[in-house]
């Protein structure tokens, strides 16, 4: 897509702090980041959505944020209490995506000020609720089955 600025930012149009690069993937640190070190990782294939980019493109992706936790040493203080992160992969404007290019977020968590903020309004547990749907579910993951 040529109006797409991650698109730009793939092929060298628009200058990006590039961190690790593959056959399926770039990444590079976000310009306006919530926290330091918060990485972009984005598929070489345009799409918008998580449901756009195929499935070759994806299976690459997790390999490459797992590799940059490493490097920026998010790994180290990995106690349940100490420092953490956040892997985030907005989709739509209501889900708060603001660039139409599938992008995963990397993003250090290390205080309560810096980083992801996440609201979070769980409901009750309803277990009959939960089985209804369960039930409407596995029927259309069973019809979807069939279809491929
Ligand atoms: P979204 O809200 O779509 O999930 O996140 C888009 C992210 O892309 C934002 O965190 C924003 O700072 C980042 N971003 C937007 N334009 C650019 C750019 O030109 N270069 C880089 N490195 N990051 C960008
Ligand atoms: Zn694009």
């Amino acid at each position: 897509m040529s109006a797409c600025i991650f698109c730009k930012i793939i092929k060298g149009e628009i200058p990006s702090f590039k961190l690790i690069e593959t056959k399926f993937s770039y990444s590079f640190l976000d310009i306006q980041p919530t926290a330091e070190a918060h990485c972009l990782v984005i598929p070489k294939h345009h799409g918008a959505k998580l449901h756009n980019i195929p499935d070759e493109y994806l299976a690459d992706i997790l390999p490459v944020v797992k590799k940059l936790t490493k490097v920026l040493e998010l790994d180290v203080n990995n106690t349940p209490e100490g420092e953490g992160y956040n892997v985030l992969q907005n989709n739509g404007r209501i889900a708060h995506q603001e660039v139409d290019h599938v992008h995963f977020h990397l993003i250090p968590k290390k205080d309560s000020k810096t980083g992801l903020g996440v609201e979070w309004p769980a409901q009750e547990t309803n277990f009959e609720k939960l089985g209804q749907l369960h039930k409407q579910l596995q029927s259309r993951l069973a019809e979807y089955d069939e279809k491929l």
